[in-house]
């Protein structure tokens, strides 16, 4: 098993997702979101869900967040999105 900063960027992204220990942002804080992102954590987001999350969600790669993520759960009032909107998704990160 390797450490976590003997990995690389690829292989951190593809880490299954540690829900459990996750970072959740739900005040649209974006810089939050990419600090944890960047030490490695899992990180569960609420945006809102327009054309551009539309579109990650179905490449599954975000190339705003340099990451990989999915869908958790949507239809619920999450908080914030990054843009100011209300979140009606929630992804993990
Ligand atoms: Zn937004």
């Amino acid at each position: 098993m390797k450490l976590l900063l003997e990995k690389t960027k690829e292989e951190v992204n593809y880490m299954p997702k540690n829900l459990e220990n996750a970072i959740k942002v739900t005040d649209g804080n974006m810089q939050k979101v990419m600090d944890a992102l960047s030490e490695g954590k899992t990180v569960i987001c609420a945006l809102e869900k327009g054309p551009m999350v539309e579109q990650t969600l179905a490449s599954g790669f975000s190339e705003y967040m340099n990451a990989h993520y999915e869908l958790l759960e949507e239809g619920g009032d999450y908080g914030v999105c990054g843009c100011g909107k209300p979140a009606n998704i929630l992804v993990a990160a």
